[in-house]
């Protein structure tokens, strides 16, 4: 089946021939009628496939020129850096026509954005937090939406989006077509869908959740951080397999510590994403990372959905994601496109009630990698891993005493004493942990 048996026009088809596109993905090929036909549509379909396309090819084949300010399709999705990178999908399908386009989304200047909304655009494709401020500017007028996309809206709910997405829904004309596309989907999401979608039609290339065959999974069981570290590093230094590697961590002050080490380790080699760092460095850290200017970056979750990100050879879970949609969608930003691709994922005991989550979604089983000799096991924790080590002592203490429960005041006094004990302890551990690190 190629492009041609769709019902696209000229400039699409040109497009697409400049890209090298012979033909289109499952998910593309099954959606393009039913969203051409004006239904509402929810897509599932695994990461990579193509699912940009899949809504894209139908809204631009739909969209007549016109000459109205405001704009007819929203596209709405959770990062930054996704809303850039849809704006270039849309700049590559629509160099021959003249269609208005842009991008909405925080940490940038509102009033260049307000300057391009006033205009006069077709499409937006927003963050769901600038887009609430843009409209309640009124600047930026949802009336004449007749489109709405929403991508990845299970990281929107996790990111804190919730209000802000209800908010908008409602400002939208109720005569529209909606959208979503994700590789997974929750009960949250399918009450949003209940409310505000009209009749959707399902369109299922695999059941949620399912991963692609393509990335070759294994795991290993490490203790402690310090640990996954040595891990890490002799990875990187045995298997020059790893060239580009996506390092995913639970928490962005776990990034920039992981950052921290393996700049000394590999200079000139990583860089970090997270949502403290300023727009400029994200952008900068990606774009790096992407060109191939750097073999490792250093991720939270905030590039875990959605991006695209060239040829990753190696996602590495160094801390295993707490849910299995996350699992999915970190190891889906390698092996994309049918490119071929591995996850690693390094799993602490306190982590294995994830694995096992993780598993049973994915009804399959993450071939276990014994520990290679050379790794130095650790057994020196860190400034985050402590705390848990000293309230496990603490518990154990309380049980053996038995003392009576103290009253509420005297309780804060309580809590004070033990924070005072666990920082000094804390202090002395560092010591240990740079000596340790150095070797
Ligand atoms: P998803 O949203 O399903 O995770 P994307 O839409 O980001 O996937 O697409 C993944 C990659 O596949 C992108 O680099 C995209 O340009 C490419 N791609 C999309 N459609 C096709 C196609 N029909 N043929 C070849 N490559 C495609
Ligand atoms: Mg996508």
């Amino acid at each position: 089946m190629s492009f041609e048996k769709l019902n696209l026009n000229k400039p699409l088809i040109s497009s697409l021939d400049d890209l090298g596109y012979i033909e289109p993905t499952p998910i593309q090929e099954k959606a393009f009628p039913i969203i051409m036909s004006g239904k509402d549509v929810i897509g599932i379909a695994q990461t990579g496939t193509g699912k940009t396309f899949a809504y894209l090819l139908p809204i631009l084949r739909n969209l007549k020129f016109s000459a109205q300010k405001h704009p007819r399709v929203l596209i709405v999705v959770p990062t930054r850096e996704l809303v850039l990178q849809i704006v270039k999908e849309i700049e590559k399908l629509s160099s021959y026509t003249s269609i208005r386009f842009i991008a909405i989304y925080g940490g940038t200047n509102m009033a260049t954005q307000k300057q391009l909304v006033y205009n006069g655009v077709d499409i937006i494709v927003a963050t769901p937090g600038r887009l609430v401020d843009l409209s309640l500017t009124g600047i930026l007028r949802l009336k004449d939406i007749k489109q709405l996309v929403i991508d990845e809206v299970d990281q929107m709910f996790s990111l804190g989006f919730r209000q802000q997405l209800l908010s908008f829904l409602e400002s939208l004309p109720n005569k529209r077509q909606n959208l979503m596309f994700s590789a997974t989907m929750n009960e949250e999401i399918e009450a949003v869908i209940a409310k505000y979608f009209y009749q959707p039609l399902k369109i299922e290339v695999a059941p949620h959740g399912t991963p692609l065959e393509k990335i070759i999974q294994l795991c290993y069981h490490v203790p402690n951080f310090n640990t996954k570290v040595n891990l890490l590093e002799y990875l990187l230094k045995n298997d020059s397999a790893l060239s580009k590697v996506l390092v995913f961590t639970g928490t962005k002050k776990l990034a920039d510590s992981l950052y921290e080490v393996l700049k000394l380790r590999f200079p000139e080699e990583v860089v970090v994403i997270h949502s403290n760092l300023s727009q400029t460095a994200r952008i900068n850290s990606l774009k790096q990372f992407h060109d191939g200017k750097k073999r490792v970056l250093v991720a939270t979750d905030i590039v875990a959905r959605g991006l695209d990100i060239t040829d990753v050879t190696h996602v590495i879970n160094f801390d295993t994601p707490e849910t299995p949609e996350d699992y999915i969608h970190r190891i889906g930003r390698t092996g994309r496109a049918n490119k071929a691709g591995t996850a690693i994922t390094f799993i602490n005991e306190a982590e294995q009630e994830y694995q096992v989550a993780i598993e049973t979604m994915m009804n399959k089983a993450i071939p276990y990698e014994a520990m290679p000799e050379e790794v130095v096991i650790s057994k020196v924790m860190t400034d985050e891993e402590l705390p848990k080590m000293i309230d496990k002592i603490k518990q154990k203490k309380g049980k053996d005493k038995h003392v009576a429960g103290p009253a509420f005041h005297e309780k804060k006094e309580k809590n004070k004493k033990v924070n005072l004990g666990s920082a000094s302890i804390k202090e002395k551990m560092k010591g240990k942990i740079r000596t340790y690190r150095r070797n």
